[in-house]
């Protein structure tokens, strides 16, 4: 049980809806009569010390935003021993009690080591636009990433059609393909390419000719960054089709913007039980939701297990191309 106060982070890529995500857990602590301290930057200012105290009225303003208030920042420095142990003693210092990080699959390892080393109550929210984080089906910030990128193709889909080109969509996911499936589902894809799943180039090439020759006007291919070059992708199918191909790199655009009722809603509930959990003794655990339903997983098993990309997505996307 929790006494004094409670820390809030956010960690890694930023993502829309950590600052409402962050929002609940300040305003339920104090609701709780829990100081809370706001770690900026992540664990780069958890180890240089940038750490101060919130009020209600330090997140006002903030559940529309995107990015996070708090700052987000990489660190080598914390991957080591001595410098976790650094963080844990500019925490102990003010009497910080337990930790609440929002963050990807690398800030929960973080999470974990602090919790492992030092005996820290740690609980976890899972924010990353890649929806990757092993668990939960959804974690804060991929819907409206995924919602950013759909009215992009939107978009591009009519300057596509105008010219009868091929236009390829370059989406984040240097290890996840969940933007580009998701994404080219809802976008109306007729290829989505994406890291775990092998794709044949040949074969795509030669389907593209046949459709434009039987009157198609346009494609659109979804590209996760991490599945292969779209830039260099782009030469060859258009060498190979002998069809005016493009290629559009989304690039941070996918980050910003002000989150969608789903991320503000799920975020807030996500930070409010992560608050309320930490506060009454739980830790190494992380929030997320399951068939629509909060659910606690383990802090442990979220990080060592890797979250695999549904295949009824891949065979729904190959249905509807
Ligand atoms: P995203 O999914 O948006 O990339 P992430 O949380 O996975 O978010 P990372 O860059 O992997 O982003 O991790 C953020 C920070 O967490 C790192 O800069 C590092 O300080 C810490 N971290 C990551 N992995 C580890 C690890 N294995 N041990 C200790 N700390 C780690």
């Amino acid at each position: 049980m929790i006494k004094k106060a409670i820390a809030v982070m956010t960690s890694g890529g930023d993502s829309p809806g950590m600052n409402a995500a962050a929002r609940a857990v300040v305003r339920t602590a104090l609701h709780e009569g829990v100081d809370v301290y706001g770690i900026n930057n992540g664990y780069k200012g958890l180890l240089k010390d940038d750490i101060e105290q919130l009020n209600g009225r330090s997140v006002s303003d903030l559940i529309q935003r995107g990015g996070t208030f708090l700052g987000t920042a990489r660190s080598s420095e914390f991957k080591t021993k001595e410098g976790r142990q650094k963080g844990y003693e500019n925490l102990k210092k003010r009497g910080i009690e337990g930790l609440v990080i929002i963050g990807g699959d690398g800030s929960l390892t973080g999470g974990s080591l602090l919790s492992k080393e030092f005996g820290l109550p740690i609980v976890g929210l899972p924010g990353t636009i890649d929806n990757d984080v092993w668990g939960t089906d959804y974690t804060i910030g991929a819907d409206t990433a995924a919602n950013t990128i759909v009215e992009a193709i939107n978009k591009l889909r009519d300057t596509a059609s105008a010219h009868r080109r091929i236009i390829i969509v370059e989406v984040m996911g240097h290890k996840s393909g969940w933007l580009a499936m998701t994404t080219g589902i809802a976008g109306g894809a007729e290829y989505i390419l994406v890291p775990e799943v092998k794709y044949d180039l040949d074969e795509m090439c030669h389907e593209l000719r046949e459709a434009y020759d039987r009157g198609k006007r346009y494609s659109i291919i979804v590209v996760a960054e991490g599945a292969c070059d779209a830039v260099g992708l782009g030469k060859v199918v258009g060498e190979k089709t002998g069809i005016d191909t493009r290629v559009s790199v989304l690039g941070h655009i996918q980050r910003g913007g002000s989150p969608t009722v789903e991320d503000r809603m799920k975020a807030s509930m996500l930070g409010e039980k992560a608050a309320l959990a930490i506060i009454s003794g739980v830790t190494n655990v992380v929030f997320g939701f399951d068939a629509g339903k909060v659910v606690s997983i383990n802090l442990f098993d979220a990080v060592t297990n890797k979250k695999t990309l549904d295949p009824e997505l891949v065979r729904l996307s190959r249905v509807l191309a």
